[in-house]
């Protein structure tokens, strides 16, 4: 694809040159991946900023992916170990929380921090009663730009996995800047476009929920023009997020100037990424038929949200010729996936080999496998996904 479309503007530099680069997988919001031609930044349209939430958990391979939201909790002790190296934790600090969820963070950084004061937003109002029950917390139930916050009163913004959804994110940033304090401390956390280019990728990545799909450039670059100084870049080995600690300077937005190497970059990043997945993609029924030839063995699964849903629509696999599919996470949201009641990792036992389908926590996951059932064989993802292709090669 290379249509330009000519009346929609990058929210960045402004510039109407945005080139259709990809179409998601399974979007159910009709979205286009687009890429700046000007500065690079790579953004989903249209932009439609939701009014009605969908509430059901969608565990899916595809675009249609959301709303399972276990993710952030996992960031919060980065985030606050950023947080307390930059502030004196034992003062009256205000930090504005910017998409609380279920106030993972704000539960850390109000224990860490006694003397602390937090505004939570969250417009969900499922999450938004977690956060309501917390001490020393004004909840706004709102989603972030319907808000009206004060010039220069926080300490502190902090804003985890939230950027990408917006309709408008560099004027939310600029926003950010706004509220903070001379000086104020932004600590801002999103998903890495770098994913994309890994081998054995194979969810779609482009999901629906998110809007805006940064680089550590294109993220860090967004940063300083809205007003910041950097103080920590996102760790280079860490390809699923970019967490950027920036001080508020108060300098005055310069001109986005062009980015020619960023733009090249970015596309030949998503060109490799829908070669690599559709490659990992055929591959799969190769993976299912190493899997059913573990038979009579007792087989278990753990892992059952993007990865197995792809092995079973893709990859042709039956379920129910597991003993056992795990998924510690997942059981707080639903009871069963593809009609296989899901296990807790308790359940565990008699088994004779463990399929671990998961990439980010793949290292975790096995060392749990050994205590557990210390003789059974363990299969990764990556490792099944790879002698797949090879056979499929072969
Ligand atoms: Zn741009």
């Amino acid at each position: 694809m290379s249509a330009m479309h000519e009346v929609l503007a990058c929210d960045f530099c402004r510039k109407a040159g945005l080139a259709a680069v990809y179409k998601p997988d399974g979007s159910t919001r009709g979205l286009t991946v687009y890429l700046c031609q000007h500065c690079g930044l790579v953004q989903s349209a249209p932009r439609i900023a939701r009014t009605v939430e969908r509430h059901d958990a969608a565990v899916s391979g595809g675009a249609d992916w959301g709303n399972v939201r276990y993710g952030k909790s996992f960031r919060t002790e980065i985030a606050l170990e950023a947080v307390a190296r930059q502030s004196d934790m034992t003062t009256a600090l205000k930090l504005l929380d910017v998409g609380s969820n279920r106030g993972s963070f704000a539960k850390a950084f109000l224990s860490a921090a006694p003397n602390a004061h937090i505004t939570a937003v969250e417009p969900d109002e499922r999450f938004a009663q977690s956060c309501a029950d917390l001490h020393r917390t004004d909840l706004i139930q709102a989603r972030i730009e319907a808000t009206a916050l004060p010039d220069g009163h926080f300490d502190i913004v902090h804003s985890c996995h939230t950027i990408e959804h917006l309709a408008a994110p560099f004027a939310a940033l600029k926003d950010h800047a706004r509220v903070l304090k001379p000086g104020g401390l932004l600590v801002l956390d999103a998903p890495n476009i770098a994913l994309i280019g890994g081998r054995d990728i194979l969810e779609e990545w482009f999901i629906d929920k998110h809007l805006f799909h940064f680089s550590a450039t294109t993220l860090g670059r967004m940063i300083q023009a809205a007003g910041f100084e950097i103080l920590r870049e996102p760790d280079p080995a860490d390809p699923v997020n970019l967490l950027f600690v920036a001080r508020k300077t108060g300098a005055i937005p310069f001109a986005v100037t062009a980015d020619p190497m960023e733009v090249g970059i970015a596309q030949a990043l998503i060109q490799r990424y829908q070669a690599t997945r559709l490659a990992n993609l055929a591959a799969l029924r190769h993976a299912a038929t190493t899997i059913r030839a573990l038979a009579p063995r007792r087989v278990a699964l753990w892992g059952a949200g993007r990865l197995f849903d792809l092995l079973v629509r893709e990859g042709g696999f039956d379920p129910r010729t597991l003993s056992l599919l795990i998924d510690a996470h997942l059981l707080k949201h639903m009871d069963e996936r593809h009609g296989v009641r899901l296990a807790a990792p308790e359940a565990l036992a008699d088994i004779d080999a463990v399929i671990v389908m998961s990439r980010m926590f793949a290292d975790e996951i096995a060392r749990e496998v050994k205590m557990r059932v210390p003789g059974a064989e363990i299969i990764l993802y990556t490792d099944l996904l790879e002698s797949a292709k090879a056979r499929k090669a072969a």
